[in-house]
């Protein structure tokens, strides 16, 4: 008997992932089968993650546990943006109890990897993650909840219409400043939330409506 709530296990390689805008490498596992971003999942706090040989003999096995303050320097070409800076790369989070050298080696040699994500509620701790793009498919599994600080009333909404609202400045500064329209208080709480239902759920039940806001 499977909980309703228990995240599937993912089956992928390990992936150190960098592109424009993360200012750092993303420890992540891609999923088999899958192309482009539909098949990411960057790591986070309380996830648990096997590390195999192409022959299925274990590795590693734990709970991921990134230290966020090791190394912590401001990026050079954007000093509001900190990260690590390891053997000439930036990182974002090192894995506790792990030899660094070993982890760099793991991502390099896309090492395969199975993943079960803690289901939870993402955090804004975890904004830095994603990259707020109007093209990415992470935009149909994520969304904001905004709670006013005024009268506590909540709203949502989906990230590229908050990007395209924004029209440039920082999403989540943006969001942060906004105005009730029922009591008028500026000043809005804001937690970015995640789509948890599996594969299955969301084949048969289709993408939540906030995500697909404009
Ligand atoms: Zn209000």
């Amino acid at each position: 008997m499977r909980e309703q709530d228990a995240s599937p296990v993912i089956e992928g390689t390990l992936l150190s992932w960098f592109e424009t805008g993360l200012e750092g490498i993303v420890w992540a596992v891609h999923e088999d089968g899958k192309a482009g971003y539909s098949g990411l999942n960057p790591l986070r706090d309380g996830d648990h993650l096997q590390i195999l040989e192409a022959d299925g003999t274990l590795i590693w096995e734990g709970t991921i546990d990134l230290d966020r303050e090791v190394n912590r320097r401001p990026y050079p070409f954007n000093p509001g943006v900190s990260g690590h800076a390891v053997r000439g790369c930036w990182v974002k989070g090192l894995q506790r109890g792990v030899d660094l050298g070993l982890w760099f080696h793991w991502f390099q040699d896309e090492k395969c990897a199975r993943l079960r994500k803690l289901a939870r509620p993402m955090s804004f701790d975890d904004l830095p993650l994603l990259p707020l793009d109007s093209s990415l498919d992470l935009a149909d599994r994520h969304y904001y909840g905004l709670t006013c600080r005024g009268c506590q009333r909540t709203v949502r909404m989906g990230i590229r219409r908050a990007v395209r609202l924004a029209g440039g400045q920082r999403t989540e500064d943006w969001l942060k400043r906004l105005r009730c329209v029922a009591c008028g208080h500026r000043g809005a709480g804001i937690q970015l939330l995640a789509d948890v239902r599996n594969h299955e759920t969301i084949e048969r039940e289709g993408l939540l409506s906030v995500t697909q806001e404009k």
